[in-house]
């Protein structure tokens, strides 16, 4: 057990904080302690004045010719590039566009087509269940595929790899537990074995550094509104390795991946490069708020970004197992920094009246059924006297027992 630090410790490592300065560059209700960045980034400035300038100017005033003046057209790879930046990918690698779940249906069928003689697609129960819905919803269309699941079929995906499985989908940090997985060490396991990956990065990408190109990954898709901070429902990326872009295919052959969109051809021929995973028109005020978002990721160190992650991570576990002892909080994330995304997560048997009452005082966490809760840690605007102030406020609401109020435990629709 380590000796808890101060809250004048805290104040110190906070006073040398090299990402302190990014807390201002974002929009955050005052007294607000924000855990939810994994599920809901907060509004970067910096997003909502390019978003203002896309709907003011852009829409309003310049309107059809945007797509030119603008360069609305070439968002989706202009992006794809800033975001391939972060998560470790050379230019022309990565698109933007649609949701995770519609690019997940592109990346296994690309991943399928390059593997015609094989007939399974390998993926973890854990997943976050879209990814399994979607699989499902693939295997359905096609007879001889099958979908079999570390955890059900299988105890680990390395043993259940065979001559038959063309594609592994994977988690690369688990949305419930926060466990982290070495994409390396996997990708290199299963191409030994004649499949390919995909890296399933939704709760990773901005969240812990990421090489892509370097781990030799095939493919990759993630979400651009946690972690990234693109807005609510900012669409998806997507990434290709260059080496699979002549030979793959994917089957929603819209305009957009057409290699001459603008030729209005009678025949779909695919764009040769990572333009064939778009599909059609996509939300360009959205966009817009995550190109805004991107800028400031620019100027974001990630190995301070990991450094302060863990560094928040660990305190608020020693935090709370210290301060909340006897009330039935049991860690469900690993102990080990370096498996560990940047989230925490506590089982409790009345984890939602717990997590509702804590979100009444201010403090933003979230449930995930059956007993779940979890806080996400974003370095660029959390402190560790946030964290301080957060484990506090927790153990008021257990002490006092304040969660048993039955207005707690009224579920809303989104959880
Ligand atoms: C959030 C999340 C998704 C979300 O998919 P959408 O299509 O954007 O709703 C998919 N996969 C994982 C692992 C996630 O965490």
């Amino acid at each position: 057990m380590t000796d808890l630090p101060t809250l004048d410790a805290l104040r110190h490592r906070d006073a040398t904080d090299v990402l302190a300065a990014f807390r201002s560059e974002f929009v955050l209700p005052e007294g607000m302690i924000y855990f939810d960045g994994n599920s809901l980034g907060p509004a970067p400035k910096e997003a909502l004045s390019e978003l203002e300038q896309a709907a003011r100017q852009e829409w309003s005033q310049d309107l059809i010719r945007s797509w030119n003046s603008a360069n609305w057209f070439q968002l989706p790879l202009e992006l794809g590039d800033r975001i391939g930046a972060i998560i470790g990918a050379a230019a022309g690698q990565v698109a933007v566009s649609d949701s995770t779940s519609i690019n997940i249906f592109k990346a296994l069928s690309a991943a399928l087509s390059l593997r015609p003689g094989r007939g399974t697609i390998l993926a973890e129960a854990s997943s976050f269940p879209t990814d399994l819905y979607i699989a499902e919803g693939l295997v359905a269309t096609r007879p001889g595929l099958t979908l079999r699941l570390e955890g059900v079929d299988g105890a680990r995906i390395e043993e259940m790899l065979d001559d038959d499985v063309a594609v592994v989908l994977l988690n690369h940090v688990n949305y419930r537990s926060g466990s982290l997985l070495d994409m390396a060490a996997l990708t290199a396991k299963i191409h030994a074995a004649g499949a390919l990956v995909i890296w399933d990065l939704c709760h990773s990408a901005g969240a812990v550094p990421i090489e892509l190109d370097g781990a030799h990954a095939d493919f990759a898709v993630g979400c651009s509104y946690k972690y990234l901070n693109g807005g609510p429902g900012a669409p998806a990326f997507l990434y290709a390795a260059t080496r699979h872009h002549a030979e793959l295919s994917q089957p929603l052959s819209g305009w957009w991946g057409h290699a001459r969109p603008f030729a209005f051809e009678t025949r779909y021929d695919a764009h040769q490069g990572i333009a064939k995973f778009l599909c059609g028109t996509q939300p360009i005020l959205s966009l817009r708020a995550l190109k805004g978002a991107l800028a400031m990721w620019e100027r974001v160190d990630m190995a301070a970004l990991r450094a302060k992650s863990q560094s928040l991570t660990d305190l608020f576990i020693a935090l709370v197992e210290n301060r909340c002892a006897g009330h039935g909080l049991v860690l469900q994330t690993t102990r080990d920094r370096d498996l560990r995304g940047s989230q925490v997560s506590f089982s409790h048997p009345e984890a939602y009246p717990v997590m509702q009452a804590l979100i009444e005082r201010n403090v933003i966490g979230d449930f995930r059924a059956p007993d779940v809760l979890r806080f996400g840690f974003t370095p660029l605007y959390l402190s560790h006297e946030d964290v301080w102030n957060a484990v506090e406020i927790l153990r008021e609401v257990l002490d006092s027992g304040i969660w048993r109020e039955p207005r707690f435990a009224a579920r809303s629709a989104v959880t």
